[in-house]
């Protein structure tokens, strides 16, 4: 496959760097993508994704767009209140990059669905709000060898986490949190969050996905990336694949 004149105008800032060159875009355009969740992580992670020529991209989001929403889920505008949030973005997406290939289900992601929705995708993308989605994504790419890019955000704080389950030794979710937190972690409802970490934390994982699908830079996989917006702190710790874990079983 050659690069037309028009992808490679539309590419050309990216291109130019030698860790992607041409062939890297040719891999962005060949590669695809599941993002679950279209909120406050799902905004920019689809944005960019979409700018970075992204292929084949996947949407799962059961929600229908809140006013309480707009502060941080940067994608919708007042006159989405109401539409249904996977299709507004399979929408937006189309038109920043008309060439990207938009599958949107309007759904929640359950241990019954996701086979068949996640199948096609080598990369997972988590953008959810809750641990039982989180944990599922987690079991699924464990089971099926898929890399997923994991976030979470709540007040002024952030974690991104990177799984490749293509390797072998890749820690996993469940080797952080042995049981299942409570969502009280993660609600905005109650909790809140302030709209830039989620930028913050989405623009992070989308440059995650661009290094694992082109296998540059230092991978995340290994570490968790601690984000404190407050107090501006990034912080690198180590995890540890945990013995006893489902993901050492296999
Ligand atoms: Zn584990």
């Amino acid at each position: 496959m050659l690069l037309t004149k028009k992808q490679i105008k539309r590419y050309s800032r990216q291109i130019i760097l030698k860790k992607i060159g041409p062939i890297g875009q040719k891999k962005l355009i060949n590669s695809s993508v599941l993002v679950v969740g279209a909120g406050g992580l799902g905004s920019p992670i689809l944005m960019y994704l979409a700018g970075l020529g992204v292929g084949n991209i996947g949407v799962v989001d059961h929600d229908k767009v809140d006013l309480s929403n707009l502060h941080r889920q940067i994608l919708f505008e007042v006159n989405d209140l109401k539409k249904e949030k996977s299709k507004i973005a399979s929408i937006k997406i189309g038109k920043i990059n008309p060439d990207v290939k938009v599958n949107y289900f309007q759904k929640k992601l359950t241990k019954k669905n996701i086979n068949k929705i996640a199948n096609n995708f080598n990369i997972l993308i988590d953008g959810s709000d809750n641990f039982k989605t989180k944990f599922l994504l987690n079991d699924y790419s464990i089971k099926n060898k898929k890399i997923l890019i994991s976030g979470a955000i709540n007040k002024f704080d952030g974690q991104v986490f990177t799984f490749n389950f293509k390797k072998k030794g890749s820690p996993c979710l469940r080797c952080f949190f042995q049981t299942t937190p409570s969502d009280d972690l993660l609600n905005c409802e109650a909790d809140g969050v302030i709209g830039p970490i989620a930028g913050i934390i989405g623009s992070i994982q989308a440059n995650e996905f661009v290094k694992e699908t082109l296998k540059i830079g230092k991978s995340l996989c290994g570490y968790i990336l601690i984000v404190n917006a407050f107090n501006l702190e990034f912080r690198k710790i180590k995890l540890n694949k945990r013995k006893k874990c489902i993901c050492n079983r296999n």
